[in-house]
């Protein structure tokens, strides 16, 4: 029941009412590793088991007492939190502990260079601004190439070089009887088309189901129409790939592809060659698509986009904000996959429930350090967060990985649950997805339903179902926040096998519910 008045609710209650409508709008008071507590009308704690992890932040639970142990000693030793421009030997410490944990992922000794910022969308944003600077600075060395080369080709002319025929074709201009004002006409046209080319706009790609944000620039890279589309003027488009499609990522590549004009001398003559501009920014995608519905990225597929992208010279962004820091059993979901970024980004979890950060890697060949003087925020790389994240890289890593392997464990035990529950009911339920503790399960549309009520919250199923999991079953769930079908389930490690029985029951009665279209059941009016 809302008791503050209406003039009084200014932080977003139009959320909260909608929140309200569907059982949500709990206040929880005190949270401790996979449980949080709300207070009922007479004051008792109720307990609720968390299925929605901190939307995934949660990888060691609530208020795990080691870090907030350590958390407390940093407070009370007066840390400096924040002391932007000095020294910042404990973001380096992060940045080598992370680099450890994928070199031996990845099998490979190349650094990563670490720029740390606040927020997944924030690291994100850094990942694309890198490679933007990148861009344009391998497209101004292109240009003074093209220039160095035109003049010399100028040169070898005057010098009495011929011109290939096939260089007239390539730039498009018609054969000269005379070959000095013909040189005249191709250089032109050579120039005039390679500064249409070296001016495109960066083009990026990225997946059909993707989430990457919701800032000005990430959201662009977001697939979600109604997250995306109202902000389109803000920020450069992205072309958006179905995953899984080779056929469709050739076209959009075949369609997008810039190239220049290069004119070199070779055996005294002038051969115009045609060479690829830097005209994709960047291919962000996520391993374990999060938002979209938890859909897990073929190694083949995967494997074709590092072919590709390799092939156009076009940086690979793994956005591992959701699926990283070893919620998919390997601290890097696409390591798995056999996928090699360029860029990593991470966050949530990295911040151990308590800290508020995130990192962008980038790959020591590609790293531009004049990165490091147009980009920072007041917030990133202080202290408080970075001895957090140390804690918790020493925590999944401790003992040989034992982490690791507890994720593995507790998810295969909780993906058979929702495997048994799907092959029972095979008319509410349509597929179960996801690895490790990042796990879905997803419901036939209910817009066929014999009841009113069920067909009419069709459009946030997902929502409604959570709400009636919360009210009867004290589970905290929540749909994926593209695919309002497929409720997402990412407990933290601590995960117990009587939490997955209360699940397990939960998600039974709601199978049972469709079944019998119990509107009334599952709304509780
Ligand atoms: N990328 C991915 C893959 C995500 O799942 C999310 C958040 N769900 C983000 C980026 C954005 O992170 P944040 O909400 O911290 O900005």
């Amino acid at each position: 029941m809302e008791t503050v008045p209406a003039d009084q609710r200014l932080a977003e209650p139009y959320l909260l009412d909608w929140l309200s409508s569907v059982g949500l709008d709990v206040h929880y008071v005190r949270a401790e590793g996979n449980t949080l507590y709300y207070r009922d009308a007479n004051g008792e704690e109720i307990p609720v088991v968390d299925f929605a992890g901190g939307y995934g932040s949660l990888i060691l639970g609530h208020n795990h007492p080691r870090i907030t142990a350590h958390a407390q000693r940093l407070l009370a030793a007066g840390t400096p939190v924040h002391a932007q421009f000095s020294r910042h030997p404990y973001a380096n410490d992060v940045a080598l502990a992370l680099n450890r944990i994928i070199r031996r992922e990845l099998g490979t000794d190349e650094s990563y260079a670490a720029i740390f910022a606040n927020t997944g969308a924030e690291a994100v944003e850094a990942a694309v601004k890198h490679a933007e600077l990148d861009r344009g600075m391998r497209l101004r060395d292109l240009a003074g190439e093209l220039a160095d080369h035109l003049a010399a080709a100028r040169l070898a002319v005057l010098g009495g070089a011929t011109v290939a025929p096939e260089a007239y074709a390539l730039a498009g201009v018609e054969r000269p009887a005379g070959p000095e004002d013909g040189f005249g006409a191709l250089t032109a046209a050579v120039e005039r088309h390679n500064a249409r080319q070296l001016d495109r706009p960066p083009v990026f790609l990225t997946l059909e189901g993707g989430f990457h944000g919701k800032l000005v620039g990430s959201v662009q890279l977001t697939h979600n129409e109604g997250y995306r589309a109202p902000f389109a003027a803000l920020a450069a488009p992205a072309r958006f790939v179905p995953a899984g499609s080779p056929e469709a990522l050739k076209a959009v590549v075949e369609a997008e592809r810039a190239t220049v004009l290069d004119l070199v001398v070779r055996d005294g003559q002038v051969h115009a060659v045609e060479r690829n501009s830097p005209v994709f920014c960047a291919f962000v995608l996520e391993p374990v698509q999060g938002e979209g519905g938890i859909h897990v990225l073929t190694k083949e597929f995967a494997r074709e986009i590092q072919r590709i992208c390799a092939e156009i010279e076009c940086p690979v962004v793994v956005d591992e904000v959701q699926s990283g820091m070893g919620r998919t059993g390997d601290f890097l979901a696409s390591s798995a996959l056999g996928l090699r970024g360029d860029y990593y980004t991470l966050a949530k979890s990295l911040g151990g429930g308590i800290a508020k950060t995130s990192v962008m890697l980038t790959r020591g060949s590609l790293y531009r350090p004049e990165f490091e003087l147009v980009h920072s925020s007041t917030f990133a790389k202080d202290a408080f967060s970075c001895y957090v994240a140390q804690e918790v890289l020493e925590i999944l890593e401790a003992d040989g990985g034992a982490a690791y392997r507890t994720i593995r464990e507790r998810g295969e035990k909780l993906e058979g649950m929702l495997r048994a529950v799907a092959a029972d009911h095979p008319d509410a339920v349509k597929d179960v997805r996801g690895r490790g503790l990042m796990l879905g399960l997803e419901f036939h549309d209910q817009a066929g339903s014999a009841s009113a009520a069920i067909r009419e919250s069709a459009g946030l199923l997902g929502y409604t179902a959570a709400g009636y999991l919360l009210r009867e079953h004290r589970i905290r769930t929540f749909p994926t926040a593209s695919a309002v079908n497929t409720l997402r389930f990412e407990p933290s490690l601590l995960l117990t096998d009587a939490e997955i029985r209360q699940l397990e029951e939960g998600l039974r009665a709601l199978c049972v519910i469709f079944r019998e279209a119990d509107g009334a059941r599952l709304t509780g009016t």
